[in-house]
């Protein structure tokens, strides 16, 4: 008889529901999960060609030690003692850990827990830097926490959504399904999207703004100041719920329409028409996604968004809130678990002294981390410099994804001690490995993850480990033994880790922090084996329910009052006579990543074959590049070389490239070695959208 498993995609942060069929004679098939509350029976293009991307090639089946098979024993003393070594010498600082959204919930735990409580350094980073990690500091400056305050279902209830930064047609397209379903259902619905490129998502909209690259600040705090111009501010809510509205006033009132204009690039009866749709228009949802977050104003950017929601009292009811968009399966599973280095646990603060010692009394830990730890720009900075003596790398391709990316390549070559796990054996990244470690992936690891609108759903198993293959949390749990700590890390099973981090969401919460999953704690491993997808917050005591924050205020700052943010735009224009072109990079429809799974389906590589830079037909005409003609692309870190291919839909002086393509599949493939090292101030994500390059014909 086929055996059908509940699952969860592991691609984007829609997050959708799976159910995966095993035939009698092996085979797999997927549909999507109908009784999923975030996707009712829908998949996309990468969702549905899952069974065609589990086959075992290229998978690493047993530890490998400087490229030669090893016991687990072997590896795994090896990695303790490195890591035990270097603390000894060093401190505790001179180790780290890079992971990724790619880990499951239980992964992501018994490493922050490991690093943070009994290594005793915050030396814990993740590919959500790269991700959401100005959405993680705006939320946390605005509201005391970091909080989506909406639900998918407000998408589909909205008057006006504003999509700022999004290509949610390609990048979250369950979700976009979703929204063109509401739309057409309801044609008196309005979109917005702004974005520099016309993508697909722009073909749904009523009004889309070709916004100069980082103008967001710009066109927010302009439209703040019209909101209150125009008397369309929510007093009652201002001054019952929020501070900081006369300097966060103050501020966008320094900037004229005119300046407005000149920043974002967009013609004047194009900004009216939006300022006016949102003024008039009380249910209104903005989306944001990469276009905001990665830049060296992406905090800003969400705070510009967030004042215009809370200064309307348009937050936190149905069809109404600012949305934030997570990149990946679990980069809100990975926040939760304080995964990031300036985070610590159940979103709890590194800065405050109380959290520190509630959570280290939770663990009985031996000595929890006073400071933030390297932010993934800083720590491989760190390690190219020699600092980080021994790094742990895990479910992640930073060779490929990184910026500055050659530069990181080099850091790892110097560094003394690298232990990768990881589900390939061959990858940009692997190659820099002393110790290579087989991970479990979709289909064979067991867990949660948390998506964009704060659900908790499982990723199942439903074929058995191959080889020696083994889950990331047990790898973690293992070399924490081998270190002394097996007390604290005598997990044998996820549902056992699941349980303890519910446990610490409710210690001594009261109702003071946001993430409350209580009820879940010291759930029994049979319960968790068929814990349905529900909602966060999730206290001891209530029934599973839909949930939204912030209608009648209730933030998590100490007065309980959300703050207005003063923000200024800054100039971000970084072309010069030498890299006149603005390089934006980002995905594609039908890959993921560094194409470690994506790419080994047909389907989905017929879509886009090549790696690929979009350019305006004048400025190929200028550098005399005709379509799939070679280009090459480059600014003072490194050079790429991909197709051309000409379109209208990018605007003069733009070039949209993917991040996907590594060298793996063609030399000089990875478009981020092309991207620098520049970092927002306050999130440290890295800015990918807008970088100043040359760009020649090959
Ligand atoms: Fe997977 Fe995202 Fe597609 Fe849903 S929308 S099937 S989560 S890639």
């Amino acid at each position: 008889m086929p055996v059908e498993t509940k699952t969860t995609c592991p691609y984007c942060g829609v997050g959708c529901g799976v159910v995966a069929t095993v035939a009698e004679d092996g085979g797999v098939s997927v549909r999507g999960d109908p009784d999923h509350p975030s996707n009712y029976g829908r998949l996309c293009s990468k969702g549905s060609a899952l069974a065609e991307t589990i086959d075992l090639d290229g998978r690493i089946l047993h530890p490998e030690i400087g490229g030669r098979q090893a016991s687990w024993d072997e590896a795994l003393d090896l990695v303790a003692g490195k890591f035990a070594a270097a603390i000894k010498e060093y401190g505790p600082d001179s180790v780290a850990f890079y992971v990724s959204g790619q880990l499951l919930t239980e992964d992501y735990y018994v490493a922050n827990k490991l690093m943070k409580g009994f290594v005793g350094s915050a030396n814990i980073d993740t590919n959500s830097r790269l991700c959401m990690s100005s959405s993680v500091a705006g939320h946390r400056r605005a509201f005391g926490a970091d909080t989506v305050p909406g639900t998918y279902e407000d998408l589909e209830l909205a008057d006006l959504v504003v999509l700022a930064g999004s290509n949610l047609a390609w990048c979250h397209p369950v979700l976009y399904q979703r929204l063109a379903a509401a739309k057409a259902k309801r044609p008196g619905m309005k979109v917005v999207v702004i974005d520099p490129r016309r993508t697909m998502t722009a073909d749904i909209a009523d009004l889309h703004l070709a916004i100069r690259p980082d103008g967001d600040v710009a066109l927010f705090a302009g439209l703040f100041s019209h909101l209150v111009a125009g008397d369309a501010v929510d007093q009652n809510y201002i001054a019952a719920h929020t501070s900081g509205f006369a300097d966060a006033f103050l501020a966008a009132g320094r900037l004229s329409f005119a300046e407005v204009l000149e920043r974002t690039g967009l013609p004047a009866m194009q900004l009216r028409e939006f300022y006016r749709l949102f003024a008039e228009t009380e249910k209104v949802v903005t989306c944001y996604s990469q276009g905001v977050n990665q830049s060296s104003s992406g905090t800003d950017k969400v705070n510009a968004i967030l004042n215009c929601h809370l200064a309307t009292g348009r937050i936190g009811r149905p069809g109404m809130g600012p949305f934030s968009l997570t990149g990946q399966p679990n980069a809100m599973g990975g926040r939760e678990v304080g995964g990031l280095a300036n985070m610590l646990a159940a979103h709890m603060a590194l800065e405050n002294a109380d959290d520190r010692d509630r959570v280290q009394r939770f663990w009985r830990a031996p000595a929890v981390a006073q400071k933030p730890g390297l932010k993934a720009v800083d720590l491989f900075k760190a390690v190219g410099e020699g600092r980080i003596k021994a790094l742990w790398i895990m479910a992640t391709n930073p060779v490929v994804s990184m910026p500055d990316a050659d530069a990181v390549a080099e850091a790892l070559e110097a560094c003394p001690f690298v232990a990768v796990s990881d589900v390939l054996g061959k990858t940009d990244t692997t190659r820099y490995a002393h110790v290579l470690l087989p991970s479990l992936g979709w289909g064979e690891k067991d867990g949660t993850v948390t998506n964009s609108e704060r659900r908790i759903s499982r990723q199942r198993a439903f074929l058995a480990a191959p080889g020696q293959a083994r889950a990331d949390w047990w790898q973690l749990a293992e070399v924490a033994r081998r270190m002394g700590f097996a007390d604290a890390f005598a997990y044998a099973a996820p549902a056992d880790v699941f349980s303890e981090h519910a446990a610490l969401s409710a210690f001594e919460n009261d109702g003071r922090r946001d993430f409350d999953i209580g009820a879940h704690a010291g759930l029994a491993r049979a319960a968790y084996e068929v814990l349905d997808p529900f909602q966060w917050p999730q206290p001891a005591g209530r029934e599973p329910a839909e949930s939204r924050f912030f209608g009648t205020g209730g933030f998590y700052h100490a007065d309980g009052k959300a703050r207005l943010v003063a923000v200024a735009p800054a100039e971000t224009d970084r072309t010069d006579a030498a890299y006149p072109f603005t390089l934006n990079t980002g995905r594609i429809r039908d890959q993921w990543h560094t194409m470690t799974r994506t790419g080994k389906s047909a389907r989905l590589s017929s879509h886009i074959a090549e790696p690929f830079a979009e350019l305006h037909p004048r400025d190929a005409m200028e550098i005399g590049v005709g379509n799939a003609g070679l280009v090459e692309i480059e600014s003072p870190q490194g050079r790429a070389v991909v197709r051309a291919l000409i379109t209208e839909r990018q605007a003069r002086g733009s070039i949209f490239a993917p991040m996907h393509w590594n060298d793996q599949f063609a030399a000089r493939a990875r478009i981020d070695a092309v991207v620098p090292a520049i970092t927002d101030p306050f999130s440290g994500q890295p800015a990918s959208k807008n970088v100043a390059v040359a760009a020649r014909r090959f």
